[in-house]
């Protein structure tokens, strides 16, 4: 099945001179590896098309990978090949003039909700995009050139978005793929340094963190931070939704949930659990995303609470159905 799918991409690719390759709004390590990285096969296996990854979406964190395509007249896009990596739903695409290609194929790791392409290669058992573009690019090898930087960008999205290689959807597929990377010569020193590297400012706002966190009656727990504190914290929006991770062990807790309010006063929601499927609730509020690792927004402290209240509902049923869990 993904084999044909993979083939008519192939052929898709290898029709159009002009393709340009999107990704999803709220950058992170995969969709940025992803494109970054079928960008640059496509340019070593076929240096006389066109090749273009434009977005101008900025990322302290990943800005160590460098910077995308400078803006291209909207005509250029007319007649061209839209590859769409990593977003599940055409509205999450960061750059809207997809639209202007004439057509659009899908590349994606999240729920299927919405098949907008002309082919939609979809896996949501794979850890991450990227270790479904090193696995066409193995597929294919034949045809298409690797190089240490292009494996570079995919090992980079394969490692984040499988939290280190520690979710459940790593399997032994993923570890081969990404040891066929590693053979490409990848700099892992200074990857990891790029990743763990954190600002004294991100450092005191993990502090606050710790200070006002919350946690539901059945063990939801989750901070809410405001766009005056985020200010007073000295921290961009980036660093303040990180900061999920900071609540991420914490025992008996299956469920954590950051609230992050915004420049129009919506409220970003970043929802995460272990062992316990809630992607229905970032369903529930305008959102989506992985069983274990979904977003959402909610639209003022009334819903937040509600979110949670859900979020506890759900992690008590649980617990009250299930044994073995930590
Ligand atoms: P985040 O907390 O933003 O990192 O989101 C976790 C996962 O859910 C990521 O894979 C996102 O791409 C996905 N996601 C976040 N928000 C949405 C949304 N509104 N609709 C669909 N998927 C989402």
């Amino acid at each position: 099945m993904s084999l044909n799918l993979m083939q008519s991409i192939l052929n898709k690719i290898e029709e159009y001179n002009r393709i340009f390759i999107f990704r999803h709004i709220r950058m992170d390590g995969d969709c940025t590896g992803s494109t970054k990285g079928l960008k640059r096969i496509l340019q070593l296996s076929y240096p006389q098309k066109e090749i273009y990854l434009i977005d101008e979406q900025r990322s302290d964190f990943l800005a160590f990978l460098g910077e995308d395509d400078a803006p291209v007249a909207d005509e250029l896009y007319a007649g061209a090949l839209a590859l769409v990596l990593d977003t599940g739903t055409s509205d999450r695409i960061s750059n809207k003039k997809y639209r202007l290609c004439k057509e659009i194929v899908k590349i994606d790791h999240h729920i299927p909700v919405d098949d907008y392409g002309v082919i939609n290669w979809v896996e949501e058992n794979r850890s991450s995009t990227c270790e479904m573009i090193a696995y066409f690019y193995n597929t294919f090898k034949d045809r298409l050139k690797m190089d240490a930087q292009a494996a570079t960008y995919l090992y980079t999205g394969m490692v984040t978005d499988s939290g280190r290689f520690r979710f459940r959807e790593v399997d032994g597929d993923t570890m081969r793929l990404a040891g066929s990377l590693l053979d490409f010569g990848i700099d892992v020193d200074t990857l990891y340094a790029n990743l763990y590297m954190q600002s004294f400012d991100s450092l005191k706002y993990k502090a606050y963190i710790y200070k006002n966190m919350k946690i539901s009656e059945n063990g939801v727990c989750y901070f809410y931070v405001s766009n005056a504190t985020q200010k007073k914290l000295n921290i961009s929006r980036e660093e303040a939704s990180a900061g999920i991770s900071a609540i991420e062990n914490i025992k008996d807790s299956l469920i954590w949930i950051a609230f992050i309010e915004n420049d129009d006063k919506s409220i970003r929601v970043r929802l995460r659990s272990r062992f316990v499927t809630c992607s229905e609730i970032g369903e529930k509020y305008h959102g989506g995303g992985h069983a274990c690792a979904s977003g959402a927004t909610v639209y003022s402290k009334k819903e937040m609470e509600a979110l949670v209240a859900d979020a506890d509902a759900r992690l008590k049923e649980y617990k009250e159905t299930h044994g073995g869990w930590l």
